[in-house]
């Protein structure tokens, strides 16, 4: 293929509860319509995560105990990982990996899980109770819908780093109250979308890849990869 791009599953072996590699197969599966090969590398404990070495990174969900094994380690990363977003890295967190990007995580026992801090939103506790179910969101800007599944305790509230992704259309969104669905900061992409969120919602896939694509073939015009009608079949 003409082109290739890094993507760094972050702790994908403690944080893939939900299946959220699906996210990098989906890549895989429309990369090759762009000529474009997606070479993904695991990133867990101990690792080095360097910002420059990556094209895209997935950051999946969880549940709290690998929350709080991989919160240790994410302060080794945190600096990189900011990097990484400020330097317009396309960076793709799940439910539990979005929720790990924020500042802090409260978990369902009530304790605080310190997250990498690179956005400014923070995730509160509920008591005794999750957010489970399906949902569909707007994204304000290209009213593209986006169609989910949600299944989470916390409860994210959003600094202001970002906007949300879209609006809440049918179920709970960042914390039931405020309509908010993830966060969207530069080319940053929180959500609570299992699902995995890129198999079920092409087009989003399609905006990653093009900004990533942009971004290490910057001599090169992709316009053609924007007309391209996603999903696309063999
Ligand atoms: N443990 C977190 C919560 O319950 C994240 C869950 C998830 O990643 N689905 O909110």
């Amino acid at each position: 293929m003409k082109y290739s791009l890094k993507i760094a599953h972050l702790y994908g072996d403690l944080m893939n509860t939900y299946g959220d590699i699906g996210n990098i197969y989906a890549l895989q599966y429309y990369g090759k319509f762009m000529d474009t090969e997606i070479i993904p590398q695991l990133i867990s404990l101990n690792d080095t995560f360097n910002a420059d070495d990556f094209d895209l990174v997935l950051f999946g969900g969880g549940q709290d105990f690998e929350q709080k094994v991989v919160s240790k380690d994410l302060l080794k990363k945190s600096s990189q990982i900011t990097k990484f977003i400020e330097n317009n890295g396309v960076f793709l967190g799940v439910c539990g990996g979005f929720q790990l990007i924020g500042k802090y995580y409260v978990t369902a026992e009530g304790e605080k899980v310190m997250g990498s801090g690179s956005l400014d939103h923070y995730t509160l506790n509920q008591n005794e109770n999750r957010f489970i179910g399906n949902t569909i969101i707007e994204d304000p800007i290209t009213h593209n819908k986006y169609h989910g599944f949600e299944n989470h305790q916390g409860m994210t509230f959003l600094g202001k780093k970002g906007t949300s992704l879209g609006k809440v259309l049918e179920g709970y969104g960042n914390n039931g109250k405020d309509k908010t669905e993830g966060v969207h900061y530069k080319n940053t992409y929180g959500t609570y979308f299992h699902g995995p969120i890129l198999t079920r919602n092409p087009k989003l896939a399609q905006e990653l890849l093009i900004q990533a694509l942009k971004n290490h073939y910057p001599n090169i015009d992709f316009n053609n990869f924007e007309k391209l009608s996603f999903p696309p079949t063999f």
